[in-house]
């Protein structure tokens, strides 16, 4: 073994070790910010080593090194300001979407990995040649169904395209991929290999199938999408650095892989939906609600709302999508710090998929600088609304349905969520009475213990905090 074989595999091993120390880091937001960074000392590390190869070129290849490292390098450049510039400005809101695009690079690269094997014919036996096949197909998959993900998330693409017979169509072209993917495979094959029109027919076919597979999903469904994508691109990835005998891009892609399929799964069973169910039908669009909640939806104002919190000896907040759209959170903390000088016991209770992506709320209040011992989730605090004085809801909607629990013919019946309405008030701030991201009535708004408070959350949450300016510590 050359030395320069044994510092790659070493920081093979480095980096794997980096990975999985930083990614369990992650899982506890005190420990995220040491977690993201030692996960990305794990990647510097690999990329830097890979610069090692330049001294294991041919005799032949030597004369192509200066372009090729030229293209290199100016692929990081550009890669890392890009990157580094959209993670300092992207809003919260838009983050789904940024996602999005991150898979699809992860996603290209490792079909382009894959494309280059086949050129350059790398291989001449079926097995390698099979695992190359697969991660093209994967990442092919992974990059456009992305792209589409991306264009949905972002507005871009606002309806879902269905029209009959769609999922034979998708069938076939998943055949004939499948098909073509075979013929790359033999036609490279000693002793008389081809190199060329199968495998460009391939990647077409598997990048139009990633199109087809995405188009029909509604826009709502898209971050379980993404989550999905995430883990064929760590798989692409992982079966890539197989066919290039790279441990670290293996333990890379495993990781991904095994990380985004749990992701899936977590998001779709907080959601209470199978995955078929996402894939291949379209939440909310087909509500078979008969009729809407009975009552009225009374209403108060801030000052009334924020009165009778000042004076409670309990209150739960409930964050959703629409303080993240309202940017209130720093008015929130604000609010809360006041209620707490005023001694009232406040808390935060964060359901699974509150927002637009897990750990969403979390996020959110961390960058209000809010204590996360305030912060519970679903099922360490569920048992106590029915003990506190005030629920307050912030923008969100469907984590708090109380039909999830009773309604059987509501299309989020069974989702768990979170009994606000158990609480002796309940107070709503929301713009008006548009209906959550599943697209059902909320029957918590029409319960005799809830009072709306209309607005934006952030012009809502200002006004409650002059009013508490004015009660001062009395
Ligand atoms: P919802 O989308 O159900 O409700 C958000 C509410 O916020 C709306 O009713 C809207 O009402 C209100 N709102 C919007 N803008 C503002 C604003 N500026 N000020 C005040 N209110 C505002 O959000 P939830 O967080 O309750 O639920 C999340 C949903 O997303 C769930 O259905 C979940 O399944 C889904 N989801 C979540 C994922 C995740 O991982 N977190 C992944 C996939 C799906 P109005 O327009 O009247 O103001």
């Amino acid at each position: 073994m050359s030395a320069i074989e044994y510092i790659v595999g070493l920081s093979g091993l480095v980096a794997s070790a980096l990975f999985i120390y930083g990614l369990k880091d992650m899982s506890s937001p005190t420990t995220a910010v040491r977690g993201i960074v030692a996960a990305g000392w794990g990647m510097v590390c690999v990329v830097a080593v890979c610069f090692l190869e330049i001294f294991n070129v041919s005799e032949e290849a030597r004369p192509h090194l200066p372009v090729n490292i030229g293209l290199a390098v100016l692929a990081l450049l550009l890669g890392g300001w890009w990157a580094g510039r959209k993670g300092r400005t992207v809003a919260m809101t838009a983050m789904p979407q940024m996602v999005a695009l991150f898979n699809a690079m992860g996603g290209g690269a490792a079909a382009a990995v894959a494309a280059v094997a086949f050129l350059k014919h790398e291989s001449s036996v079926p097995l390698p040649l099979g695992v190359t096949a697969l991660g093209g197909l994967i990442g092919c998959m992974s990059f456009s169904g992305s792209i589409i993900a991306w264009a949905k998330l972002d507005g871009r693409m606002n309806k879902p395209l269905r029209f009959s017979g769609q999922q034979a169509f998708n069938a076939l072209v998943f055949a004939a991929t499948l098909l073509l993917a075979g013929l790359t495979v033999c036609s490279q094959l000693e002793p008389a290999p081809v190199y060329g029109p199968f495998a460009v027919l391939f990647f077409i076919g598997a990048l139009a199938f990633g199109i087809c597979m995405t188009v029909p999903i509604g826009g709502a469904d898209m971050p379980v999408v993404i989550s999905l994508y995430n883990a064929f691109t760590g798989l692409a990835v992982g079966l890539d650095g197989y066919v290039m005998s790279n441990p670290a891009l293996m333990v890379a892609g495993m990781i991904v892989g095994s990380a985004g399929t749990l992701l899936t799964v977590l998001m779709a069973k907080a959601m209470n939906r199978s995955l078929s169910n996402v894939l291949f039908s379209n939440f909310g669009a087909t509500s078979t609600q008969a009729k809407g909640p009975e009552g009225e939806m009374k209403s108060v104002g801030p000052d009334d709302a924020a009165t009778s919190m000042r004076y409670a000896s309990s209150v739960i907040i409930i964050p959703g999508y629409g303080l993240a759209v309202a940017q209130a959170q720093q008015k929130l903390y604000e609010f809360v710090k006041q209620l707490q000088a005023a001694g009232v016991d406040v808390k935060f209770a964060i359901h699974p998929v509150a927002g637009r992506m897990p750990g969403h709320m979390n996020v959110l209040l961390a960058e209000a600088g809010v204590p996360y011992d305030m912060i519970y989730d679903m099922e360490d605090i569920n048992d106590s609304f029915a003990s506190t004085d005030v629920a307050l809801i912030i923008g969100a909607n469907d984590v708090v349905n109380p039909s999830a629990r009773t309604d059987k013919t509501s299309p989020i019946y069974g989702m768990p969520i979170l009994n606000a309405d158990q609480a002796r008030q309940v107070y709503v701030i929301k713009r008006g009475q548009g209906t959550g991201y599943s697209g059902v009535e909320n029957p918590l708004f029409f319960l005799k213990n809830t009072a709306m408070v209309y607005g934006d959350a952030q012009a809502v949450l200002s006004k409650m905090v002059e009013t508490l300016k004015g009660l001062g510590s009395n």
